[in-house]
């Protein structure tokens, strides 16, 4: 395969409303794509039914049915955008050369989608889909998705600013994709783990056409912390070095107990608690972090990602 075959992923929980919109924008831009000749004829754009409650199944049936460039695929019950999300990748990662995933409220602007081809056609593969700005969001949805991003960086989780699942992967980084056997899935923090030459696309994101935000705050938090305890065993390490924060300034507090009992300054007994709370405070936090440290090389090893990946192997 090296014919450009496109294929266009998207995850839809209970978007009857939007399916039809999609869809016609979509099968334009496949036709312009396929007459300059960006990408195959067999190019196809493929919808994941995360086990929708409304119509969303029968409208991707009668698309398929009528339209050979849509392909369905329909999930045993409701897993997540995240899950709904793989399972389309996986499931079509044999059957093209390149693919797109995106969400199925078109708030990904498609028209960037020929600069991710370009980008692909250059080297690059994976593009990353980012926003250039959140005008259009209202403050308190910019405020909260702008300050996940910097947090999951502080917490040690390698993401790029801005970019959510809107990207171009290559088959082979789809191969690569499944070495990955996580349960708890965090694409966006798996993809710059895999590597190779990448590139930035920037679009502007609009506001979802139809239907409403599978995303509220609290859902937005949840994915937050799973992206933190998924990726980054920092939380562990900060309770140890709090434990030897706590450990220094038991003793200093040592020296001050000490230093005012001498003086006579205190009544009977003050002097044994006030010492004894911050140093077994401190051990405690200290043991706390030392098991976690073991905690985290667990968790390490349990989730057996792949240790390396070869780009080129010059043998001949
Ligand atoms: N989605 C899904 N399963 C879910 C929730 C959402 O497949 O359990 C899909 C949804 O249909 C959409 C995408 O994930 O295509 C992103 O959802 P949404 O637009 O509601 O999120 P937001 O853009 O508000 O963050
Ligand atoms: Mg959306």
């Amino acid at each position: 395969m090296k014919d450009n075959i496109l294929y266009i992923v998207i995850p839809c929980y209970n978007e009857e409303e939007m399916l039809p919109i999609t869809y016609k924008a979509l099968k334009s831009k496949m036709e312009s794509l396929i007459k300059s000749k960006k990408i195959s004829k067999e190019s196809k754009v493929v919808f994941v039914n995360d086990g929708s409650k409304d119509k969303t199944w029968e409208i991707i049936t009668n698309l398929h049915k009528k339209d050979k460039m849509i392909n369905g695929i329909n999930l045993s019950r409701n897993k997540g955008h995240q899950n709904a999300l793989l399972a389309g990748l996986l499931t079509v990662k044999n059957e093209c050369d390149i693919a797109i995933s995106m969400d199925a409220d078109l708030q990904d602007d498609i028209n960037a989608i020929d600069k991710f081809i370009d980008e692909y056609k250059h080297g690059s593969e994976i593009v990353y889909g980012v926003r250039s700005s959140r005008k259009k969001d209202f403050w308190f949805k910019r405020v909260t998705a702008e300050g996940f991003y910097k947090f999951m960086k502080l917490m040690g989780v390698d993401i790029i600013f801005n970019h959510a699942d809107y990207r171009l992967m290559s088959n082979r980084v789809l191969n690569d994709l499944a070495g990955f056997k996580e349960v708890n899935l965090f694409l966006r923090g798996i993809f710059p783990l895999i590597g190779y030459r990448n590139s930035i696309v920037e679009y502007e994101r609009h506001e979802r056409v139809a239907g409403k935000s599978k995303y509220p705050l609290k859902k937005m938090l949840s994915f937050a912390f799973e992206g933190i305890t998924s990726f980054s065993i920092k939380p562990l390490s900060l309770v140890l070095n709090l434990g030897l924060i706590i450990m220094i300034i038991s003793i200093l507090v040592m020296i001050y107990c000490l230093i005012v009992k001498l003086l006579g300054y205190t009544v009977a007994g003050w002097t044994f608690i006030t010492i004894s709370i911050w140093f077994l405070g401190g051990l405690q936090m200290l043991a706390l972090g030392i098991v976690g440290k073991y905690v985290g090389k667990i968790y390490s090893e349990v989730k057996a990602r792949p240790r390396f990946i070869v780009q080129e192997y010059l043998n001949k």
